[in-house]
């Protein structure tokens, strides 16, 4: 991806409006030359299919494009950093959500952006929507909205849903934090964590470290009102779980702690908290597009901080996109009725792991570099590594049959990944 700081707005309402506007169109995948193919494509041959599908629903799979497709769904009440800018102004980012499931897992999108900030209607609107798609991408949603939203959906769907700010980030900065503490030589049961921010992000986040093994007592939360405790009587219920007792301020609450995690708000870190913190303090600045601390004053307070940031400029970006196009991918792939936390967990658990592996020749000439290695300034794989698709879409598929969610297992796993590397 090119360098934020080299884009000028002119250039992006360009890119965006050159030829067809948008990003995205629709194309065919069977022959369309002559009348006999038309003829099957439409009346009278399609009443074929429609009958065999009308006897049998899950022949749905076999005649239609239902296996490839996944519904990209907003209201726009939280897009990107930009808050509530409605459905209309988000549509450009679910256009883009479409193209990056496209060349990273070669699975098709609509994206849909729904006129509505009511949860009952959001959840009956995408239930009746069922029929058409493989999986649901919920994005761009705003807390706590979107916790109920996802919740609905996945306990009255039978396809897979996740909603991507949420999980997404949970699973590739949970990556991230396995690999710097293990590059730190620390345990994430005994790390101290300050977490900045108490949103959809946040919470999701702060959930998978807890399932990595962080321990409750030694997370401290924060929003815009300050610390995220019991006294506080404006606490919704997730939040409520990561409650500490009485009022602390960021400023003590973050001495000695070894993690930052940042999914709130541009500049709300300082250097003095960061040399506050115990030695090799990791932290993972996420704010887009401006973090909580700049790379470079975090990494000028502390030589031996480990320092991710949300952005592509700068080493260890925790980007979304190294996770959703194949975690989609591995669950359309075995026809999963869900996408659980073992999923999840094997999605972590493969995008960590890959990290360490020897980066090919093609990763370091995408990105300029001669020789990504696996420590402090590359503790994620990169976007553009081929190798994420077939690495973490068969962890996905395997925890699916594993965990009892795919209804179409996959047995020959050679030919799996040989079909994902074409
Ligand atoms: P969200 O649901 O709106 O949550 C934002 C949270 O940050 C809220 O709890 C808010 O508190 C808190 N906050 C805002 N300003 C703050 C401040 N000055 N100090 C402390 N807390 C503050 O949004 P989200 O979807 O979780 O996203 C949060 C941020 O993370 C955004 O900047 C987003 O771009 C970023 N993000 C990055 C990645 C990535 O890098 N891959 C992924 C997801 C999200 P109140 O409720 O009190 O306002
Ligand atoms: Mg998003």
């Amino acid at each position: 991806m090119e360098e934020k700081k080299n884009l000028r707005r002119q250039d992006a309402l360009d890119y965006h409006s050159k030829g067809r506007p948008g990003k995205i169109e629709v194309v065919t995948t069977k022959e369309t030359a002559t009348q006999r193919d038309l003829s099957l494509a439409y009346s009278p041959g399609v009443a074929e299919p429609c009958l065999a599908i009308a006897e049998n629903p899950e022949d749905v799979y076999k005649y239609t494009a239902k296996g490839n497709l996944v519904a990209v769904i907003s209201n726009g009440t939280a897009v990107l950093g930009l808050g509530d800018i409605g459905p209309e102004a988000g549509k450009p980012v679910m256009e883009g959500k479409g193209l990056l499931f496209k060349i990273y897992a070669d699975i098709d999108v609509f994206d849909i952006e729904l006129n509505t900030k009511d949860v009952d209607e959001f959840v009956r609107t995408v239930k009746i929507l069922e029929p058409t798609f493989g999986g649901v991408n919920l994005e761009d949603i705003k807390a706590p909205e979107c916790f109920e939203i996802e919740d609905r959906l996945r306990k009255e769907l039978k396809i897979p849903v996740m909603h991507d700010d949420q999980h997404g980030t949970a699973i590739i900065s949970g990556a991230a934090l396995l690999n710097a503490l293990e590059i730190v030589g620390k345990n994430i049961q005994d790390a101290k964590f300050i977490v900045s921010g108490a949103g959809a992000a946040a919470i999701s986040c702060t959930q998978m470290y807890v399932q990595l093994g962080a321990r409750k007592e030694n997370i401290t939360m924060f929003d815009k009102d300050g610390v995220i405790c019991l006294e506080r009587t404006n606490l919704f219920g997730k939040q409520k779980d990561f409650a500490v007792p009485t009022h602390i301020t960021m400023a003590e609450a973050i001495k000695g702690a070894d993690v930052f995690i940042g999914l709130s708000a541009a500049n709300v870190l300082s250097q003095d908290m960061i040399r506050s913190m115990a030695d090799n303090p990791i932290v993972f600045a996420m704010a887009n597009p401006t973090p909580e601390i700049s790379y470079e004053d975090a990494t000028a307070a502390r030589p031996d901080i480990i320092m991710a940031t949300g952005r592509s400029d700068y080493p260890n970006q925790v980007n979304n996109v190294l996770g959703f196009p194949f975690i989609f991918r591995g669950a359309l792939d075995v026809r999963a009725t869900g996408i659980n936390e073992a999923m999840k967990m094997a999605a972590t658990y493969a995008l960590a792991e890959l990290a360490k592996e020897p980066v090919p020749d093609i990763v370091n000439i995408a990105y300029n570099e001669k020789n990504l290695t696996f420590g402090r300034t590359y503790i994620i794989p990169k976007p553009m590594d081929p190798r994420l698709l077939t690495t973490v879409a068969p962890a996905v598929a395997k925890a699916a049959m594993e965990s009892g969610l795919a209804t179409q297992p996959i047995e020959d796993w050679e030919a799996y990944e040989q079909v994902l590397a074409k």
